[in-house]
């Protein structure tokens, strides 16, 4: 088991010289299993801490929620105040849902089977996968994706960040679809997003629960503060349909 420490951004140079690694599955500086000198002499800076267990299993968790079709847009409706796992763990508790969720994948990405590509930034994450049942956002099951991948199911984001064209490629290339067939769902997924975003959602997030993790609530006033209205974003001169319209396809982010 490697040893891990706390490090100070600011110390990471003295840390890397000292022979420290970064472990990105749990964003902290360890010393190799193999590397006991390496422990030591960390050890004389910086505290060592308790090892990261990672948490794979989730009981309730719907394993293949979400699979027809592999990849689709996955739109937080923006009356949810749940819209990043992180927020509503501990630190140290989100590390520990990421790290399993990365090991038990294989450290692949389980919608379209790439890998980690540091140097084109294509990195893997934990992507909570919800279903929107009679009012209430309920997480039904963890997925390790890709960077790629996630910018299609965040498609609305994606085009904020100018990654509209390639979210829509990948799209596309996952789900073997012809651009007609991928511009349907992405309307279709606008649509239904649009329909969501005028009710307000409650959060399920049970299966977190029934691992042992500590799920920490906002208070209803927070959670209030976190909606954004779909009348409160568009425009005063503009109506609904076209408003979508503009949502999915903007040129201009393209
Ligand atoms: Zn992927």
């Amino acid at each position: 088991m490697p040893t891990y420490f706390r490090i100070p951004h600011a110390d990471r140079a003295q840390a890397k010289a000292l022979g420290a690694r970064w472990a990105k599955d749990v964003e902290l500086w360890f010393a190799p299993d193999a590397l006991p000198e390496v422990a030591q002499a960390l050890a004389k800076h910086w505290p060592a801490i308790e090892p990261i267990v990672p948490v794979y299993v989730f009981p309730g968790e719907h394993t293949t929620f979400g699979n027809d079709p592999p990849l689709a847009l996955e739109l937080i409706p923006s009356t949810c105040w749940l819209t990043n796992l992180r927020s509503c763990l501990s630190p140290e508790d989100f590390k520990r849902v990421r790290m399993g969720i990365r090991q038990r994948s294989g450290k692949t990405c389980e919608v379209c089977k790439g890998h980690e590509h540091p140097d084109d930034e294509i990195y893997l994450d934990v992507h909570p996968r919800f279903e929107y049942i009679e009012g209430v956002q309920v997480l039904r099951r963890l997925v390790c994706v890709c960077t790629r991948c996630l910018r299609a199911i965040e498609f609305g984001t994606a085009q904020l960040h100018g990654y509209r064209q390639d979210a829509f490629a990948h799209l596309q290339q996952v789900n073997g679809w012809s651009a007609e067939q991928a511009m349907a769902h992405v309307h279709a997924a606008f649509e239904q997003w649009a329909g969501r975003s005028r009710m307000e959602w409650d959060v399920d997030l049970s299966i977190i629960e029934a691992a042992g993790i500590q799920v920490l609530l906002p208070t209803p006033e927070q959670q209030k503060k976190a909606w954004i209205h779909l009348d409160d974003i568009r425009p005063a001169d503009m109506d609904i349909s076209a408003f979508m319209a503009t949502l999915a396809l903007n040129p201009r982010k393209a």
